[in-house]
């Protein structure tokens, strides 16, 4: 979604744009591999990439869906307190979200909280009214259809095998059933999961610019009961990680995770014995959750740029002023919430692409 959002951008100025799409169609990695949430912009560091691209995209996603009737809810989202330690942990959250630009969340009661859902188990709740869900694929057919429009081409089961900058363009080897090579004077790397094996298919990128790839995997559970609940449900986050929170699909249907699985290779399996862990930790706040209730779903990997010991990473966006390649944008990292960011990314990688074709004229 995010080379989608970037290829209807640089269309829309103007340009003449190839989609390089190894797989079959548009969306079959990471970008349907989600939980399709349009986040707030809470918990990423202030000043951060992350934080900017998130708020930044959510209000241009609400716009984006909102005019063009594509399916999504602004439900919102609860973040439940189920001890004393971490109702006083609310209070440093809703400062945090505030510092990012996120000026209306509300601390509530535990009365207040189980007013607005019934069937919460918590002591206090802080209330994010901006958090919402989107019809992902919806989303990306969207944005195809709108790049097509403005003239984008696409082009699937090609994959950029190797690239070679030189004399300020880029020649690009393409695989796949019909191999061609072709000569442009932008290329944008936004190959998620295998951004960083791209990049060093770049002959003239230098190494010591890539940063290392790592895979956190993320396993979902469903429901086969009805979840009573009407918004997201988050626990205080702990240290590593969100906790196990329910979001919900578009038809209302609740899932649990993402957790955080650190993984060697791809593999999108999800392990049953994983809702071990995630029941006691749901029944934190819904203390009614059935047993055998939870089903084993699906996965997404994130695409991780910083190794686990590394509790946060952020978006590393380069332009050829950080790597010293005329005409080459990397997008690395782009994990939660690339969903929510991507206009906001669109936006980002067109502004690097005018600074290029101006320092070029110039
Ligand atoms: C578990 C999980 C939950 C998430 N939940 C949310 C959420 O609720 N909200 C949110 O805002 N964000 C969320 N995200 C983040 C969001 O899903 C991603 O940031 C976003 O989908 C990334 O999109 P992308 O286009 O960069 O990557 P991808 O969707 O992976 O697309 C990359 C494309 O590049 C293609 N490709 C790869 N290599 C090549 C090659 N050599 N040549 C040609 N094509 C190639 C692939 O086939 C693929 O189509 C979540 C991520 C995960 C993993």
């Amino acid at each position: 979604m995010v080379g989608l959002a970037v290829a209807r951008k640089l269309a829309q100025a103007g340009r003449e744009v190839i989609v390089l799409e190894e797989a079959e169609a548009i969306g079959t990695v990471t970008s349907s591999r989600n939980s399709e949430v349009i986040h707030a912009g809470i918990y990423y560091r202030a000043g951060s990439w992350m934080a900017r691209m998130c708020v930044a995209g959510k209000h241009a996603l609400y716009r984006y869906c909102a005019e063009r009737g594509i399916p999504h809810k602004n439900c919102g989202k609860l973040i439940v307190a189920t001890s004393p330690k971490e109702t006083e942990k609310l209070q440093s959250i809703k400062a945090h979200a505030e510092a990012n630009g996120v000026l209306d969340m509300q601390l509530l009661s535990g009365e207040a909280a189980r007013a607005l859902e019934p069937a919460l188990a918590c002591d206090a709740a802080l209330l994010s009214p901006s958090t919402g869900i989107i019809d992902s694929h919806a989303y990306m057919l969207s944005l195809r259809g709108e790049a097509e429009d403005a003239g984008a081409a696409f082009a699937f089961h090609t994959p950029l095998i190797r690239a070679k900058a030189a004399a300020g363009l880029i020649e690009i080897d393409a695989g796949g059933e019909a191999p061609m090579t072709l000569q442009c004077s932008l290329l944008v790397n936004a190959a998620g999961l295998s951004a960083t094996h791209v990049a060093r298919s770049i002959d003239g990128m230098p190494l010591d610019r890539i940063p290392p790839a790592y895979l956190a995997k993320g396993n979902y559970f469903s429901c086969n009961a009805k979840a009573p609940f009407s918004r997201l449900i988050y626990p205080v986050p702990e240290p590593g990680g969100l906790g196990v929170h329910l979001t919900l699909d578009m038809a209302g249907q609740a899932r649990f995770g993402p957790d955080v699985e650190w993984i060697e290779t791809i593999d999108y399996e999800v392990d049953p014995s994983r809702a071990e862990r995630f029941y006691p930790a749901i029944r934190k706040y819904w203390p009614t959750l059935p047993d055998g209730a939870l089903m084993p779903s699906y996965s997404g990997i994130r695409p991780k740029i910083v190794p686990p010991a590394v509790a946060t990473q952020d978006f590393l966006m380069q332009g050829p002023r950080d790597h010293g390649v005329a005409g080459l944008i990397n997008l690395f990292g782009i994990e939660s919430p690339g969903l929510t960011s991507s206009l906001a990314i669109a936006d980002h990688v067109a502004e690097l692409a005018e600074i290029e074709s101006v320092s070029r004229s110039g």
